[in-house]
């Protein structure tokens, strides 16, 4: 009988050959100690955490914790099961209640995470006879709930209306309906969607529009609302998807929409049905977080200001980055071994960031991707710009820095 594990042969091969040294490897990090949103003790060091996608800092805020302190005293640490076969909590509708509420949709359906919501509605709502045309930088989530429905998948080119334009023309005289897929801002290299220009081409093709706030939700817009907002075009976005694991600070995901039957979703989604509900403690914080993000002008006036001084800093050395001022920031590393070697080197002078290695990236990129928080402070900053400048010019990828310090002072 042929090994079962035969298949992964060249997953192993590649892991090896990056990690088989037995160095630090972003698949066995251990936090031993969490000391705040942005600072947490990994093997014996203090180290700045520049990977949490905690854009507001909002997982320790002191009514989030009291509200899930509270909730878990009175329901306890979980539903032990889903709302289909062990009920509603009074938690649950109250939340997407306050969903609705501040996203100004007339419905909401929470589900167990963001990837849970995605795989939700994209492999229901569209059927055999209808196309999907999403952006081909979409989330794995996206494109696993697009496989796992009946549609027909189309992708268009990056950010690029004119492609999906074209696209959608090609497809006129077809009778089933289209959905366009895109994210307000794409989690790999943090850039944005040309929502408005998005909008235009759905509209002139009668599309209907979904887009992923994940990494755009508390980030942008007055009221933290995401990208339709900031675009002013919230009237125009069919079903927003979102996560409460990043800016909500907490786990958990959902879908809005105004459409009036939405909620039928409830009695079609596996990922709804067959999967257990989030528990009170959680429920509890994302509501109170919603508040917060609602309220929370100063902390994205907070997060865009590090987001800047982190561009501009990495931008001064040199370094391969976005051209866009995003809470994420991206640094591209020549190959995966150099971008191996710079995510440790980062960590042995005390900051984490995210190694993103193909095929997960955007143009097979290797990427050190840095997500900032409203919480870091400017010395943080400062030290994370350091260290990669550090870091960098040890492997020759940037001219040597003329005064090398400690990136954290611990
Ligand atoms: N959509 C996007 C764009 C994401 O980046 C992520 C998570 N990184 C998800 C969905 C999934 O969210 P969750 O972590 O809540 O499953």
């Amino acid at each position: 009988m042929a090994d079962l594990f035969e298949r992964f042969a060249q997953v192993q091969e590649q892991r090896e050959l990056l990690f088989g040294d037995g160095g630090p490897d972003p698949f066995q990090v251990r936090m031993d100690a969490v000391i705040s949103q942005t600072e947490a003790i990994i093997d014996g060091r203090a180290t700045i955490l520049a990977g949490t996608n905690n854009y507001l800092g909002l997982t320790f805020a002191p009514e989030a914790l009291k509200a899930a302190h509270e909730a878990l005293e009175a329901e306890g640490t979980g539903t032990t099961g889903s709302r289909v076969a062990n009920g509603t909590y009074a938690g649950h509708s109250d939340l997407e209640a306050a969903l609705c509420k501040f996203l100004n949709k007339k419905h909401a359906i929470v589900f167990s995470t963001g990837y849970l919501a995605n795989l939700s509605i994209l492999s229901t709502l569209v059927g055999p006879e209808d196309y999907i045309l999403m952006d081909a930088d979409c989330h794995a989530s996206i494109y696993d709930g697009v496989r796992m429905g009946q549609a027909q998948i189309i992708r268009f080119k990056h950010n690029d209306a004119a492609d999906l334009d074209k696209r959608l023309a090609r497809l006129a005289n077809k009778p089933g309906n289209k959905l366009v897929v895109i994210e307000g801002i794409y989690s790999m290299l943090g850039d944005r969607a040309p929502l408005k220009e998005i909008v235009e081409v759905k509209k002139k093709h009668d599309a209907y529009l979904l887009s992923d706030e994940a990494h755009s939700l508390g980030v942008l817009g007055r009221y933290g609302r995401g990208l339709p907002e900031a675009d002013g075009v919230e009237d125009d976005v069919d079903f927003v998807v979102g996560t409460f694991s990043k800016s909500v600070g907490t786990v958990g995901g959902f879908c809005v929409s105004d459409h009036d039957q939405f909620d039928l979703m409830r009695l079609v989604c596996r990922p709804y049905i067959f999967t257990a509900s989030l528990p009170p403690s959680v429920v509890a914080s994302a509501k109170v977080s919603l508040d917060l993000i609602h309220n929370g002008g100063a902390l994205r006036t907070r997060l865009m200001r590090n987001a800047q001084t982190l561009h501009r800093g990495l931008s001064a050395l040199g370094l391969e980055i976005g051209g866009e001022v995003s809470p994420v920031i991206a640094v591209v590393a020549p190959d995966q071994e150099t971008g191996v070697a710079f995510w440790r080197g980062l960590l042995e002078v005390g900051v984490y960031v995210n190694l993103a290695l193909p095929p997960a990236t955007p143009h097979n990129f290797t990427l050190l991707r840095c997500s900032l928080c409203a919480s870091h402070t400017r010395e943080q900053i400062d030290n994370i710009v350091t260290a990669f400048s550090q870091v960098a010019s040890r492997l020759d990828l940037v001219p040597a820095s003329q005064t090398p310090r400690r990136a954290v002072a611990s």
